[in-house]
């Protein structure tokens, strides 16, 4: 397999949730990421919607590359149909090696993990940690009282309109993933070429 034309690190649930748009929203950016030639870089289980996005990537031609701590292995299931699978010993190192390994964050719907995951990327960022994008995908809109709280959040005086500026929200795939693949410095001509080799 040619070198990847860009890396998405995806976050989301190891759970489906309860409507078919969250396995549906999972596979469309399985599907995009493939056919564009990308890596998916995410947590390595084979649950919930994690298994979706890694599956629809697999089966579109993209790369896979999944990091689990060993004590996860049995109860998220290890994908052992990955590229890369990186079995490590800590949360901590599953997040690093995730965040090393990529161009790009985003999150799908999920649960605490997931939210976990999305403000620590979305903080080092505003931190200046590291400059790379972080998208949020608000499916069937999951994420519309998060977002209002957010906003809530700003007009009390605790965050900038910059800080809510770094998050890229969208609800459709095919917008939000190439604003993000565009931001992290990867032009559409490249992802397009590549998607062809
Ligand atoms: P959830 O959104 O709760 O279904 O979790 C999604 C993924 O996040 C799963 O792979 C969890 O193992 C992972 N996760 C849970 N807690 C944390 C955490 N503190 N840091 C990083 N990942 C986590």
């Amino acid at each position: 397999m040619a070198e990847p034309a860009f890396s998405l690190c995806v976050y989301c649930g190891s759970r489906a949730g309860e409507r078919p748009e969250f396995a549906q929203a999972a596979t469309a950016v399985g599907q995009w990421i493939g056919a564009h030639g990308g890596q998916l870089v995410y947590g390595g289980g084979r649950n919930g919607l994690m298994g979706v996005v890694a599956e629809a990537t697999r089966q579109a031609g993209g790369r896979v590359l999944g990091v689990i701590p060993q004590a996860l292995v049995d109860k998220e299931q290890a994908n052992h149909a990955c590229d890369e699978l990186h079995i490590v010993q800590t949360m901590h190192q599953r997040k690093a090696l995730m965040a090393e390994r990529c161009d790009a964050f985003l999150a799908l719907p999920g649960g605490i993990g997931t939210f976990e995951e999305l403000f620590e990327v979305w903080t080092w960022r505003q931190l200046g940690y590291h400059d790379k994008p972080v998208g949020l995908l608000n499916v069937a809109g999951y994420y519309d009282g998060l977002l209002s709280f957010l906003r809530h959040s700003m007009a009390e005086g605790f965050m900038g309109a910059w800080q809510l500026g770094l998050l890229q929200v969208g609800a459709d795939v095919d917008a939000l993933l190439p604003a993000l693949v565009q931001a992290a410095g990867f032009g559409q001509e490249l992802v397009a070429l590549r998607a062809v080799i």
